[in-house]
């Protein structure tokens, strides 16, 4: 049964809204309702405890705006309480917090820390054939908004240390939880507010993993076990027009609304220089190894192979390797007047660029400035920063390839580089090396309802990462 084809009626829609306000009373009142406890690494105990747990973290709604991550840091709070794990809430605002817990090792080396976001973005309910926010568990799915992006993956992070608190295993390295706020939108009362404002916290954090890179099912025969090591970064712009206000009958070239359209305009015609940047010639080199001997040498030094036409056709052809040797350039938020009939005196866009690493923002803003041929025009910087890469050398690395190699003999890890961007930047800012893998499998249909409609997890893959996670853990961090 294909459950996004049901069209929704009008009551159903409001008993759905009906269930999802009651789960969310629930999940406030009295957060967390007691788990089973897995005492032993073994499937069905660790399912009874994820899925119980997870119907819970999903039932809380922390879509950002506004985000309420207070809610979440709190449930997570008291169910690593019950296990002996300390743990301090950070509010970064009201109702906006991040949470952190250590687990001690014997220090002989640094911290492993292992983090994930609790904010969702947006679910609508009337696009959804299942409540956004019940935690339903139906046909071997726990379903919701949260599900795959962020909050099943951090419960297998938060389980996998659990597991380790639990059975007394001895480790090498402190194991670090953080659960940040705020990622989908740009982590400013999250990894940013932490990092900045409790530096001391991180300062002997040598690994992060996070999301940004799992395990995807191409085809029936084709797996990317992805490890993101390097992305591009967001540069939020909001460009403003001003101009005469007025009456529309009379309409003026100069109205700020009619300056803003022609700016924007010649920004969606425009486009970026290509640039092969070195972390997509390294993701290029790798993926060379897997094509023909004859075509493997155009893949190894793209920036030269890039300038032949017919080349660079095929290769721009593709989408995805189009986006990762250019900034992009997408035109988001509008307004302008409030009235159908009026020219108000202010108009203006939000642009969300991402930038390759090694751009400079205001570089980049003064070349938009040429482009859009209205001086007029203001523009201010809402979320700027510069990339960061980290090495793919790292025990770490060495531990998710063994990892790999481990569950499917034969398998390599893909150093991936993105075009989304993830809390990872702003570790690597901080000195952290920082990874986005998390052992899941996903088909490419169910990555779509990432953001999308009816996300969900399959329950069965959910457990394997678990236990796939905790066992990275004690591969890094045991002794
Ligand atoms: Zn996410």
């Amino acid at each position: 049964m294909v459950l996004s084809e049901r069209s929704p009626g009008a009551c159903r829609l409001l008993v759905l809204a009906l269930f999802d306000l009651l789960a969310q009373s629930a999940a406030w009142a009295k957060a967390p309702a007691a788990c089973p406890r897995a005492m032993h690494l073994e499937a069905a105990e660790i399912q009874a405890e994820a899925v119980c747990l997870l119907r819970q973290y999903v039932a809380i709604d922390t879509t950002n705006p506004p985000g309420n991550e207070l809610a979440t840091a709190k449930f997570l709070k008291a169910y690593l309480k019950r296990e002996g794990i300390e743990s301090q809430i950070f509010e970064s605002a009201p109702g906006r917090a991040n949470l952190y817990a250590r687990v001690r090792g014997d220090g002989s080396a640094k911290a492993l820390m292992l983090v994930h976001h609790m904010d969702v973005v947006p679910a609508s309910v009337t696009d959804w054939s299942v409540p956004p926010f019940a935690g339903l568990e139906r046909d071997g799915y726990v379903w919701g908004r949260g599900t795959l992006d962020n909050k099943g993956p951090g419960l297998m992070e938060v389980l996998a240390v659990v597991m380790v608190k639990r059975l007394q295993l001895p480790l090498s390295r402190d194991l670090v939880l953080l659960a940040v706020a705020d990622e989908e939108q740009g982590g400013g009362k999250g990894a940013r507010y932490m990092v900045a404002e409790h530096a001391d916290l991180f300062k002997d954090v040598e690994f992060a993993l996070n999301e940004g890179g799992l395990m995807v099912q191409l085809d029936a025969k084709h797996r990317l076990n992805a490890l993101e090591f390097a992305q591009k970064v967001p540069l939020w712009l909001k460009v403003t027009a001003t101009g005469p206000a007025g009456h529309a009958s009379a309409p003026k070239p100069a109205a700020a609304t009619h300056v803003l359209v022609r700016a924007l305009a010649r920004l969606e015609q425009f486009q970026f220089p290509i640039t092969v940047v070195p972390e997509v010639q390294t993701v290029f080199t790798y993926r060379a190894n897997a094509l023909p001997p004859a075509e493997q040498d155009a893949w190894r030094h793209l920036e030269t192979s890039l300038q032949d036409e017919a080349f660079r056709t095929k290769f721009m052809a593709d989408p995805r390797n189009a986006l990762m040797v250019r900034n992009s350039i997408a035109i988001t938020m509008l307004s302008g007047s409030t009235k159908e009939n009026v020219l108000g005196p202010e108009a203006s866009a939000v642009i969300d660029l991402r930038l390759l690493p090694g751009q400079d923002p205001k570089a980049v803003i003064a070349r938009l400035q040429e482009v859009m041929q209205e001086p007029a025009v203001k523009v201010e910087s809402l979320l700027s920063s510069t990339a960061h890469a980290s090495p793919l050398d790292t025990v770490l690395a060495q531990a998710i390839a063994k990892l790999v190699e481990h569950h499917e003999p034969g398998a390599k890890v893909t150093p991936n580089f993105i075009a989304g961007f993830t809390d990872c930047n702003t570790l690597r800012a901080a000195g952290i090396i920082c990874y986005g893998f998390m052992p899941m499998h996903l088909p490419l249909p169910e990555i779509e309802r990432v953001h999308g409609n009816d996300e969900r997890i399959l329950i069965s893959d959910f457990v394997e990462a678990t236990l796939q996670m905790h066992e990275l853990v004690r591969e890094v961090a045991g002794r």
